[in-house]
């Protein structure tokens, strides 16, 4: 993990480089220059809310066996799944284990604490 200062200098290092990439600001996007700055701050920071979150589940460590949520034995690592969350800044594509009970014979996700189905 870095630093706050190292990590303050690679966020900066990263919006100079997204604010090349997008240009001018469009100021019709907002109610003057500043409210359309931070209208599309707003946007971006959503969108690497989202992106981050999606990075991050992936590389989450599994394990090869979770106990089910149901009958408390041992389930069996089956894949990774992909599936739509709703987090704070909207829905979120994440990945995460899925497991198979032997005895419910029935795919759980340990993240869900017993209530999918
Ligand atoms: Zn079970």
């Amino acid at each position: 993990m870095a630093t706050s200062e190292e990590r303050k200098q690679r966020i900066a290092a990263l919006v100079s480089e997204l604010a090349e990439v997008l240009g001018d600001v469009d100021e019709s996007l907002g109610d003057c220059w500043l409210d359309a700055v931070e209208n599309q701050a707003i946007e971006i920071g959503d969108a690497v809310s989202v992106e981050l979150t999606r990075q991050v589940s992936q590389r989450r460590p599994r394990e090869k066996e979770a106990n089910c949520p149901q009958c408390n034995q041992a389930g069996h690592y089956r894949q990774m799944r992909e599936r739509e969350l709703i987090g704070r800044r909207g829905p979120v594509l994440i990945s995460e284990p899925e497991y198979f009970c032997p005895c419910c014979r029935k795919a759980f996700f340990p993240s869900d604490a017993g209530d999918r189905r």
